[in-house]
């Protein structure tokens, strides 16, 4: 009966293993016709002032409608993408169409607004990244002032010399950096006052829950004061409640964004034509 069982266990433990290999190899080959498909979109997710609720910005997410998967969301294909090397093809459609919509918000009367892009290490680490930075400014007419790259810690980490030579190159085109995800990667506090950027972004796992009395207030207290130090904007992520929103206030953040203003929506939802 022991072997027999245990025998049936490896069974299922085999072939879970092959379906998922599976599933990950047709979840790489749909990926493969994604782009050509005109799959992808973006959606974007309203940046308010706390403050008075005033959109100044929005953030580019990624989204994949296929056929037969349905909507995917980016948690479950941009590792595929960035280790079979798709991200860069993918990621510099994403840096078109976001300037091409930036350009466009600004004809319709928003000429202030600014758009913020997700770059993946590979994307950020070709040769040729700046130079096509520049072109899809260039082609969309999109100022670089209004355009703002967020890179993640471990991105910037990887290779903090050719990472600050990179970023140097994106200020000098005019354009905006910003750290994602900032305080939950491992990075040393010394490469903050190295790095020519601009915002730290506040994890929304930080802002999950803080009140003036969570574990979390001392942390985005100091995260704050880290920015106000090296004189750098702060932008919060992931608000869903008042409570929330209140006590960043109270910090001095001005900054947000999440699902107590707006979830990501599509371009014509964010600013619905008149
Ligand atoms: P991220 O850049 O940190 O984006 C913020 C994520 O938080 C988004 O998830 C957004 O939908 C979600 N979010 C916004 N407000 C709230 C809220 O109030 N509560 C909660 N719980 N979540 C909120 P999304 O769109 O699923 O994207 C996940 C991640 O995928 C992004 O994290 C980013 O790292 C990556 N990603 C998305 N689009 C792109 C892209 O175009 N290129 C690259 N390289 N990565 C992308
Ligand atoms: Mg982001
Ligand atoms: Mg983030
Ligand atoms: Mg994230």
């Amino acid at each position: 009966y022991h072997a027999k069982h245990h025998q049936a266990g490896f069974a299922v433990f085999h072939s879970d293993m092959n379906r998922r290999a599976y599933e990950r190899f047709q979840l790489v080959s749909f990926l493969r016709q994604a782009q050509q498909a005109g799959e992808l979109e973006l959606h974007y997710q309203p940046q308010v002032d706390l403050r008075n609720g005033v959109i100044f910005g929005v953030e580019a997410l990624l989204r994949w409608q296929h056929s037969q998967l349905g909507m995917v969301q980016p948690e479950a294909f941009i590792s595929a993408a960035e280790e079979t090397g798709l991200i860069v093809p993918i990621g510099a459609w994403t840096l078109a169409e976001a300037c091409r919509q930036g350009a466009l918000w600004r004809q319709q009367g928003h000429p202030e607004l600014r758009v913020a892009v997700n770059v993946s290490a590979l994307q950020f680490e070709q040769e040729d990244f700046v130079d096509v930075v520049a072109r899809h400014l260039d082609e969309t007419g999109f100022p670089p002032e209004h355009l703002e790259l967020e890179l993640t810690e471990r991105v910037v980490m990887r290779n903090v010399e050719s990472s600050v030579a990179r970023m140097r190159q994106l200020r000098n085109l005019g354009v905006m950096i910003s750290v994602d995800d900032f305080g939950t990667g491992y990075s040393s506090l010394n490469y903050l006052s190295r790095l020519p950027l601009n915002v730290l972004k506040i994890d929304g796992s930080f802002v999950r829950g803080l009140s003036p009395r969570s574990p979390n207030f001392p942390v985005v207290r100091a995260i704050l004061g880290l920015a106000r130090s090296f004189q750098l904007e702060v932008i919060a992520e992931g608000i869903e409640t008042a409570l929330e929103r209140q006590t960043l206030e109270e910090l001095g953040c001005c900054l947000g964004q999440g699902h107590l203003f707006a979830p990501p929506c599509r371009a014509a939802e964010v600013f619905p034509p008149i």
